[in-house]
Formats: C-alpha cells, sequence, structure tokens
C-alpha cells in the first residue's frame, strides 16, 4: 500500500522499468542511473541512511530529464520526478526526513 512518498519511491526501486520505453534513441545521456527507478533506489538508500546525502547525490537526484520522459508511461500512474522533487526538498532544502 502507498501510503507516504517513500513509500512510493520503494515501488518504483524495483520496478524493471517499463516506463523507459518512454527514452527515445536521440537523448544522448542514456545513463541507467537517470532512470525513474534507479533515482527512486538511490532516494531510498539515502532515506535508509546507506548513502550520504553529498552534493553528487544530490545533483544526481535532481536530474529529472529521463525521470519526467518516463512519467507518462509510468504503469502505476505515479508521478515519480514530483516525489522525487518532494524528497530532496524535505530532506535536502528543508533538512527534515520527509519518510
Ligand atoms: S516510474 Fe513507474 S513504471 Fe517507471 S520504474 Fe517507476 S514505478 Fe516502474
Amino acid at each position: 500500500m502507498v501510503e507516504t512518498g517513500i513509500d512510493l519511491l520503494r515501488i518504483c526501486a524495483f520496478c524493471p522499468n517499463p516506463c523507459r520505453a518512454a527514452i527515445s534513441e536521440d537523448i544522448a545521456d542514456q545513463r541507467e542511473s537517470r532512470t525513474p527507478s534507479a533515482l527512486a533506489y538511490l532516494a531510498v538508500a539515502v532515506n535508509e541512511g546507506y548513502v550520504r546525502p553529498d552534493a553528487e547525490t544530490q545533483t544526481a537526484l535532481r536530474d529529472m530529464e529521463l525521470a519526467e520522459l518516463c512519467r507518462p508511461l509510468c504503469v502505476y500512474g505515479f508521478d515519480v520526478p514530483a516525489e522525487l522533487r518532494a524528497f530532496a526538498r524535505q530532506r535536502f532544502d528543508e533538512g527534515t526526513s520527509g519518510a
């Protein structure tokens, strides 16, 4: 059941990325780490304390180009970019856990 933003991100983190079909070949930077599932996994890892929320992590979590492309094809109807932005805002900008 999805009750919080981090619950939604946990589901996305372990989803096999069917939405990636929205990423066209003409996108220059096709790194797996930029997909919604990878970003959601990173957010969960930060939330659980497995990854430090340093500048590199924060930059990675704010890179929404591929996540925005994938959003219309999310099989669950999730707005993962919105949840990632909320997570980053709460965790990095406001300094709260947001979980
Ligand atoms: S955005 Fe939706 S379809 Fe894509 S990986 Fe996340 S949960 Fe799966």
